[in-house]
Formats: structure tokens, C-alpha cells, sequence
């Protein structure tokens, strides 16, 4: 296998210093708040911050789960914040933010996943703020239709839970996720509530295989998800999932081709997209 430690062309960011960087990361440690942004080490914080964006991460810093692309930690599991509902909502006014996006770790370890933190965080920027736009990135919630439904019933605009790969890696790259329960997930939003936007993403350069890609955009459409994300997997060390491929954006080009074929109502593929990643652009397009 050809070396893939230096990075092509196209996923080279030039280093600049953005607008507003230290004002949102001040404000972030003002209301202790985390973000996926500083967590993920998303190559897109310049730009983002830039326009005081970013995507709060609730339910602490340490995740239950162990998926083995991912750059969140796996230490202890801490007790939640009950001041972060009220923090995120806070911190949305500062930024003035339109379209929030909200996500977090995966707690298993709670009776209902954070479900109930996840309402109660919409609500309380919805009690502030009542004309925003509101985005949950949800974990499976260990396919509890109950814990969903309390997500659901807090009437989000959309709401994104993440296929992250083909079906023929989960063993290797979410050992403790189920594919065909990632789709239910999405399934299920729509049976509880028709209005509520699904979305979801997949990371590239896994191993995956093109047609393999494109039939997970089949299994995505036939549970009616409206907004997809495709983005380059960047490894974030050596102790992460190996990085087998830089996939070139004439074949992010090519899904997003084949996706739209296939109804999904805004589809963004290329190398560096991430589910956040002009979140209010994909829905203003909707
Ligand atoms: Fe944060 Fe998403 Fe922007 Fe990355 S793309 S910096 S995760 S808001
Ligand atoms: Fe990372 Fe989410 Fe997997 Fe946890 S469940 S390890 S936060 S991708």
C-alpha cells in the first residue's frame, strides 16, 4: 500500500488566523462548555469560528463507547452538568447564532442515553431564543424508542444521527454500534414525528468501497433521511483506525452525483466536510 502519512493537495488548510477565534474560545470556557469542534480537532475551527460557529458537545467530555476513528476519550465518565441545558442556551445568544448545532458523547451509561439532557438543552434555547433553527447530532440511544421519542418530542428541526461507514466495517471501526439500529434511529424519527429533518454522514477512506458506499445512500433513502454529509476520514494518531485511503474529489464529486439521484433533498461531499460543517446552508437550501 502506497504511503498515505502526507497529505494531498486538496486537504491542505493554510494556517491563518481567523476572525473571532479567541472570542469563542473565551466564551466556551465562560460557560464550561465543550465543543465536538475542539474534541474531533476538526480541521474546519478557523474557518467556522470565523463566523461564530461552532457545535456544542453535551454530556460530557468522556464517551462510553470506543469507536476507533474517533479522538473523544474513554477515561470516566462524569456526572452531567445540569447547568449545561441552561449554558448552551447562553452561550447560542452570545455567538448569535441562527442555526445551533448540539451533539455529544455517547453515555450508555445513563437510563436514557441523555435523552432528557438533549430536550431539555432545546428548550432552553428555544425559551430565549425562539426563531432559531435547531440541529441535534444524537447518539443510537441503544435503540431505546422511548429515550428517542423524548429527543423528538422537544421538536428539534433536524435531527442527524451518523451511519459513519459501511455495514462491513462496524466490527473493525464501531465494535459497539449496529448498523441496521443506526438506521432505525433515523426510521424512527420520522414514525414519531413526519416534520422533524433527518440527516446523516459517512467518513471515507476506511477501506470502504465505492458501490458499498453507494448502497449505504440506498439504505439512508429507503428510511426517508433528508440531508447527507460526506467527508475524508483524517486519522487522528497512530493508535487510531489506519487511514487507507485519501479519497480525490473527483469521486466526492461522483457520490454527490449518485446521492441527489437518489432524493436526497441537499447532499455536501468532499474532503473536508464534517456533519456540522454548513449546517445552515444545507437547511436555508431545503
Ligand atoms: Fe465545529 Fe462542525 Fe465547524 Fe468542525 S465543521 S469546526 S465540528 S462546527
Ligand atoms: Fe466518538 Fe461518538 Fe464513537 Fe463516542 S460514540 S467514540 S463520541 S464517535
Amino acid at each position: 500500500m502506497p504511503t498515505i502519512k502526507r497529505k494531498p493537495e486538496w486537504l491542505r488548510i493554510k494556517k491563518r488566523e481567523g476572525q473571532n477565534m479567541g472570542y469563542v474560545n473565551d466564551l466556551l470556557k465562560k460557560f464550561s462548555l465543550n465543543t465536538v469542534c475542539e474534541a474531533a480537532n476538526c480541521p474546519n475551527r478557523v474557518e467556522c469560528y470565523s463566523k461564530k460557529t461552532a457545535t456544542f458537545m453535551i454530556l460530557g467530555k468522556e464517551c462510553s463507547r470506543n469507536c476507533r476513528f474517533c479522538n473523544v476519550t474513554h477515561k470516566k465518565l462524569e456526572p452531567l452538568d445540569p447547568k449545561e441545558p441552561e449554558n448552551v442556551a447562553k452561550a447560542t445568544v452570545d455567538l448569535g447564532l441562527k442555526h445551533v448545532v448540539i451533539t455529544s458523547v455517547t453515555r450508555d451509561d445513563l437510563p436514557d442515553g441523555g435523552a432528557s439532557h438533549f430536550a431539555e438543552t432545546i428548550k432552553a434555547i428555544r425559551r430565549i431564543k425562539k426563531d432559531i433553527i435547531i440541529e441535534v447530532l444524537i447518539p443510537d440511544l441503544l435503540g431505546d424508542i422511548d429515550a428517542l421519542k423524548i429527543v423528538v418530542d422537544a421538536k428539534p428541526e433536524i435531527l442527524n444521527h451518523n451511519i459513519e461507514t459501511v455495514p462491513r466495517l462496524y466490527p473493525d471501526v464501531r465494535p459497539m454500534a449496529i448498523y441496521q439500529r443506526s438506521l432505525d434511529v433515523l426510521k424512527n424519527v420520522k414514525v414519531l414525528d413526519p416534520t422533524v429533518l433527518t440527516k446523516s454522514g459517512i467518513m471515507v477512506g476506511l477501506g470502504e468501497k465505492e458501490d458499498e458506499v453507494i448502497e449505504v445512500f440506498k439504505d439512508l433513502r429507503q428510511v426517508d433521511c433528508d440531508f447527507l454529509t460526506v467527508g475524508q476520514y483524517l486519522q487522528p494518531s497512530e493508535k487510531h483506525y489506519q487511514l487507507k485511503e485519501y479519497v480525490t474529489p473527483e469521486t466526492f464529486e461522483m457520490y454527490k452525483e449518485e446521492a441527489t439521484k437518489l432524493g436526497f433533498k441537499f447532499v455536501a461531499s468532499s474532503p473536508l466536510v464534517r456533519s456540522s460543517y454548513k449546517a445552515a446552508d444545507m437547511f436555508a437550501s431545503k
